[in-house]
């Protein structure tokens, strides 16, 4: 079998041999998608296999800060004091979305994430109640809320009022995901679904209606056949690992320097979809990203591009800020800070960026930059009149970042693509589903057996340049539990 086996041939039925397993719904990785899969579909009284290429679960999602975006009023937002209404959200999320966003998600999403909220605290995930103001990646301690995307930021904060919506389960710093991933195994494991790690999948198994049936799948160095009677739930994340799928359908993300992710985010799930007749869409977008903040005080520089000309509102989410790198690679870009900021010199930054001059006044340090003589010193005299008015014609940055840059000396971080910084980027694009999980073909039909959910499709996360933290994680949760009932004929 193994010369013929490729996720763009499925294997016929009339073809298998034997089973090597059966069950009612077969899962694909053992990620945040594939845990809650599989744990609705144990709920709902199916038999339930997993195959996980890795020899643990947890996938990227472990790896993960772990933000979830929550709001509407969520308990830990209402402990905290925030207010918040589902209609704000929903108009957020609509913007953050962008070009491609997909309404009735983003309306399913918001209008059930409460109950979803409930539902991860039921396997087990406890998030502390207490909210982080500052501008932050992620909250240093176990702390349960801050803002994770542009909330407060033009144009986002005159259409949907803000409100911190970025939760982590209680963990500290960047654990939130492994505890996550943790809390779902075990709530998996406990409900009695069945784990097989170091066990790939490699391609679907069709009967003569096209109806998926099974899977082909490696285990032990064999090509086995198991059969799934209900259906196989495609949840194995990614391709930002994938450097030919790049080329083909995202080239703008080979420019990343630091793909997130783990080594099995290969499209394998995407491929094996396609395989079968499903349709992947959006396959170009992706969250790219230069995770300049914290220090928190580096929103309060200016960002100019190698013309001295700023380039963006510097105090919008990282995502949004790398985007204007991604967009013009070969472009300088630096941020300027004035002295009341030098202590951000002395700690190593989050993004890995370094300093590119120091001047004793704007005019030195635009000449140590190289930059067009007298455009650096007229674009800070600029920003520096309106920011003591509370304004920034331009780019509308908000208080409290904005405030004249007028305590020489100055100094530049090198925020160009190449100069040590970090260019953080995952995909979004992958298989379209229905809102059950039901993978589309290019007609929107729903192909019978086969169902996905996760970063294997295209769901809530779908324009880098609004994405918000958390996006990800709680499309990946909530579609993987509808995923996992729809395929346990729910
Ligand atoms: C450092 C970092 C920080 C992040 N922070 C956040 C955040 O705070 N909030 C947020 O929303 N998102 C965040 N993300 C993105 C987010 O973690 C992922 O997009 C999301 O968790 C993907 O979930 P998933 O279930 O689709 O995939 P995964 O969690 O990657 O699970 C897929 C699983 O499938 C397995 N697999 C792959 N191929 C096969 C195969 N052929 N056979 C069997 N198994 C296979 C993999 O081994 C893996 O275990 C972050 C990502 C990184 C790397």
């Amino acid at each position: 079998m193994s010369s013929k086996v490729s996720p763009s041939r499925p294997l016929r039925r009339e073809s298998v041999e034997s089973w090597h397993l059966e069950t009612d719904v077969l899962i694909v990785g053992l990620g945040a998608a594939g845990a809650s899969a599989a744990i609705t579909a144990r709920d709902a009284g199916a038999e339930v296999v997993v195959v996980e290429a890795a020899s643990a679960g947890g996938g990227t999602t472990a790896l993960a800060g772990g933000q979830i975006y929550f709001g509407g009023g969520t308990p830990t937002q209402k402990a905290c004091g925030i207010e918040d209404r589902l209609e704000d959200m929903f108009q957020y999320l609509m913007l953050a979305s962008g070009p491609s966003a997909d309404e009735a998600r983003v309306r399913e999403y918001v209008d059930n994430n409460l109950a979803h909220f409930d539902w991860l605290v039921e396997q087990g995930l406890e998030f502390k109640p207490e909210y982080v103001k500052a501008k932050l990646n992620n909250t240093h301690g176990d702390e349960g809320l801050i803002y994770s995307g542009n909330e407060t930021c033009y144009p986002y904060d005159e259409q949907a009022r803000p409100a911190p919506r970025g939760h982590k389960g209680k963990a500290k710093g960047e654990g939130g995901g492994a505890l996550l991933m943790d809390t779902l195994i075990a709530s998996a494991e406990r409900k009695g679904a069945w784990v097989l790690y170091e066990a790939r999948a490699l391609t679907s198994i069709v009967d003569e209606q096209g109806r998926v049936v099974g899977l082909v799948v490696r285990i032990d160095g064999e090509e086995r056949c198991i059969h799934a009677r209900g259906g196989v739930v495609l949840c194995a994340g990614g391709f930002i690992m994938n450097r030919e799928m790049l080329a083909q359908h995202a080239p703008r993300l080979l420019l990343s320097n630091f793909p997130l992710g783990n080594p099995n985010d290969t499209g394998m799930g995407i491929r094996i979809g396609q395989g079968a007749g499903g349709c992947a869409i959006n396959m170009h977008e992706g969250f790219v990203s230069l995770p300049f903040y914290p220090p928190s005080c580096m929103v309060e520089g200016i960002l100019v591009n190698g013309k001295g000309q700023r380039v963006v509102a510097e105090d919008v989410y990282h995502g949004r800020l790398g985007e204007e790198m991604f967009a013009a690679p070969d472009e300088k870009f630096y941020m300027v800070i004035d002295s009341r900021n030098f202590e951000a010199m002395e700690k190593p930054p989050l993004g890995g960026y370094s300093v590119a001059a120091v001047g004793e006044t704007i005019e030195e340090l635009e000449a140590e930059l190289a930059l067009p003589p007298g455009m650096l010193a007229h674009t800070l005299a600029f920003f520096n009149e309106h920011a003591a008015a509370g304004q920034d014609p331009l780019f509308h940055k908000r208080p409290p970042y904005l405030k004249p840059l007028d305590q020489p000396p100055y100094a530049a971080f090198d925020f160009s693509m190449g100069g040590g910084a970090w260019f953080p980027a995952f995909t979004f694009g992958g298989l379209d589903t229905s809102l059950d999980g039901e993978v589309l073909n290019a007609e929107g039909e729903a192909i019978a057996g086969l169902f996905a959910a996760g970063r294997t499709t295209c769901g809530l996360p779908r324009w880098g340049a609004g994405y918000a933290s958390g996006m990800s994680i709680g499309d990946a949760t909530y579609f993987g539990r509808k995923a996992g009932a729809a395929a346990a004929g729910c």
